[in-house]
């Protein structure tokens, strides 16, 4: 067995377990292999697995391997990275969902720009739920004022929340920050009847955040391993 075969089927294991200790099934989690910085030969590894729903964080490079994998229509592409408003376009014409939707320009940008020939973009509001002054998000006050913004926009369709916690080891540490996501999904699901999508958990925090309601890990290192960041 090749190495990101091995990998995928232990971090699938791992996802298993996880689900069936906290009495969920494990097909309510989506496993999202995230590839940014990898090649289009590890992907290639992972789809002969059967994966089909990758994650990548840099536009450009995203769009060169949906072009590259453009004839295999099971792929589903996520673009989980920061977005800069010049940039949505690309996003809006390749990706089928974008996690980092943190201010209405952003959200009305990608429903102008969506094709009408594609389905909506799934999109999920990004949570800066460790309320770092650095990292991107908006904060959970925010977050019914942004919705109901989002939720109308005709090119996009609003599926869910998403979050990057700080990095935290403890493992009651990661919970305490991932219920608090949890039960914003829950609320925000009270009110739009199409929410149902928790994207959160790394390879750091996957069994926290299964615990806490997660339906989508991103899981990048366990998968693919350490990445080089020599040439970003
Ligand atoms: C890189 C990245 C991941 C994957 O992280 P790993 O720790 O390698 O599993 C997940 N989510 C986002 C938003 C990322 O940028």
């Amino acid at each position: 067995m090749n190495t990101i075969k091995q990998n995928l089927v232990n971090v699938r294991s791992h996802i298993d377990t996880a689900a069936q200790k906290c009495g969920r099934s494990p097909d309510e989690i989506t496993l999202l292999a995230v590839s940014k910085t990898k090649p289009v030969s590890d992907i290639e590894k992972a789809i002969a697995c059967g994966q089909t729903e990758f994650g990548e964080n840099y536009v450009q490079e995203g769009v060169d391997k949906i072009s590259y994998f453009a004839e295999n229509k099971n792929l589903v592409w996520h673009f989980i990275g920061p977005l800069q408003s010049n940039k949505t376009r690309l996003v809006a014409e390749h990706f089928a969902w974008c996690h980092t939707i943190d201010r209405l320009k952003i959200a009305q940008r990608l429903s102008d720009q969506r094709p009408t020939t594609l389905p909506p973009l799934n999109v999920l509001i990004q949570i800066n739920i460790s309320d770092e002054n650095s990292k991107s998000g908006i904060s959970l006050t925010e977050l019914d004022g942004l919705a109901a913004q989002i939720s109308i926009l005709p090119g996009i369709k609003l599926r869910g929340l998403m979050a990057i916690p700080a990095p935290e080891n403890d493992y009651n540490k990661q919970v305490e920050v991932l219920e608090k996501m949890h039960q914003a999904f829950k609320q925000l699901q009270n009110q739009y009847p199409d929410i149902d999508t928790l994207s959160m958990g790394m390879t750091g925090d996957m069994e926290a955040a299964i615990a806490c309601g997660s339906t989508l890990v991103r899981i990048g290192t366990a998968i693919f391993g350490a990445r080089d960041y020599a040439n970003k």
